[in-house]
């Protein structure tokens, strides 16, 4: 299935440049040209929900101004292939899941099924997390690069999936991970490069307090106390239940409200048992706002991102997590779990406050609430670190050094740091 209406209008290259400077933009530039002609097929799972569809959205129009051929094709599934994946998922963040031989047995089919569908055109086949990783069999028939994209911390996986999905992995020509304590030792070349947010897009430019306001009110909700918000997938792995208790606690010392915001994603079956059991535990509290948020959100998720007062993710496992940097780019205190990609964002006491618990994540919650000038600091300085190191050019210019390099002589052994 090709992508052309799931790719957002974006703007222009240029109106990047006061942002992250002009030579920046120009070495961006000079960068594509050397990979002029090359066609770069990139394939995942969904062109909506989660972080991966969010970063493709961007991306994808960027590099084709910069005149990078990239083109971007999911693959297909039921509910019953997205059941595996999901619990291959969590298993590789290192959550117990019963798994059959019949899930792995699904797994082989739907692939060899994907192999037969999709039109196998790139001569750089990006392909994001485990989902697809199968479709590397199409090598032996069309040779070309192939690289692997995890956005998946698997350094303590279930070592059954693992040793499952490596077997795919070990036919790549390189794999990229988000971070070096996210990976695996593997006999492929490996790139380490961090995921990004735009700061043009929907979710993150610069919007004004009427548009904020309208949101609120679209959600029945006011700004007559300071909001502490989540925004994520209802997912257990992001810990909405958690979030529930630190904010029970919260609540004894400071009068303040809760928003969960969120949608769901359709390669996760999982979300909407996950969204009843959050309101049941929500019911009745008219402070606690659970709110189901459609795609497409993006304003919206802006505008409630904008209205927080401390944005929590008290994430139990996760890959990057995008929506810290979206928080941090808009100045906001953030309290996050110290799992996944979140330290490299939240540095805490510079740029943010880590927890390790519910207590924690309350205490946290608490001393920003109360020190306004402290958490403001905190805010701004987030603003810095992302600009320094998440913004989508950083990315690009990972991407674009990274497909260049793939084309050229290396060792299996090699890790890259960009
Ligand atoms: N998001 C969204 N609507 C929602 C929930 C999340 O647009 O209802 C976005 C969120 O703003 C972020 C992405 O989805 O851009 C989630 O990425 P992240 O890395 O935080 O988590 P993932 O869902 O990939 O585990």
């Amino acid at each position: 299935m090709q992508s052309e209406i799931r790719l957002k209008s974006k703007p222009r290259l240029e109106d990047y440049e006061p942002i992250v400077s002009k030579s920046c933009i120009e070495e961006l530039r000079a960068l594509a040209r050397k990979l002029s002609g090359k066609v770069v097929q990139i394939i995942n799972s969904t062109f909506i929900g989660g972080g991966v569809s969010e970063i493709l959205g961007h991306m994808v129009p960027l590099f084709n101004q910069l005149g990078v051929d990239a083109r971007w094709d999911v693959i297909r599934g039921d509910e019953t292939f997205f059941e595996v994946t999901k619990k291959f998922h969590n298993a590789l963040h290192g959550e117990k899941e019963k798994i059959s031989p019949q899930d792995f047995a699904l797994f082989r089919e739907v692939t060899k099924q994907h192999l037969e569908e999709l039109s196998f055109y790139g001569d750089i086949f990006f392909i994001q997390d485990p989902q697809p990783v199968g479709l590397v069999a199409k090598k032996k028939e069309v040779g070309r690069n192939w690289v692997w994209r995890c956005h998946i911390d698997i350094s303590k996986p279930d070592k059954r999936v693992w040793n499952f999905i490596r077997q795919f992995v070990l036919d790549y020509d390189a794999a990229v991970f988000s971070a070096p304590n996210f990976a695996q030792r593997l006999p492929v070349r490996q790139f380490m490069i961090t995921p990004s947010i735009d700061p043009l897009s929907d979710k993150n430019r610069e919007i004004d307090q009427n548009t904020v306001d309208s949101v609120l009110t679209k959600y029945g909700l006011t700004s007559n106390k300071p909001m502490v918000v989540q925004i994520s997938r209802f997912d257990r792995l992001k810990d909405p239940l958690g979030v529930l208790e630190a904010f029970e606690i919260v609540k004894k010392a400071v009068d303040c409200q809760l928003v969960l915001a969120g949608g769901t994603a359709a390669d996760d079956p999982e979300s909407e048992e996950v969204l009843e059991e959050v309101r049941r535990r929500a019911n009745g509290n008219r402070d606690i706002h659970v709110l189901l948020v459609p795609p497409e959100s993006d304003l919206e998720i802006n505008a409630l991102q904008r209205a927080a007062t401390v944005i929590i993710q008290k994430s139990l496992k996760e890959g990057f997590g995008l929506t810290i940097s979206e928080a941090l780019w808009k100045g906001k205190p953030v309290v996050a779990s110290a799992v996944g990609g979140i330290p490299l964002q939240v540095k805490n006491a510079l740029t943010g406050l880590l927890c390790y618990s519910v207590e924690g994540a309350a205490y946290h919650l608490k001393r920003l609430l109360t020190n306004p000038e402290y958490a403001s600091w905190l805010g701004q300085n987030g603003k810095e670190h992302v600009r320094q190191n998440f913004l989508v050019t950083n990315q690009i210019k990972d991407l674009l050094l990274m497909f260049l390099a793939i084309g050229l002589p290396g060792k299996s052994s090699d890790v890259v740091h960009l």
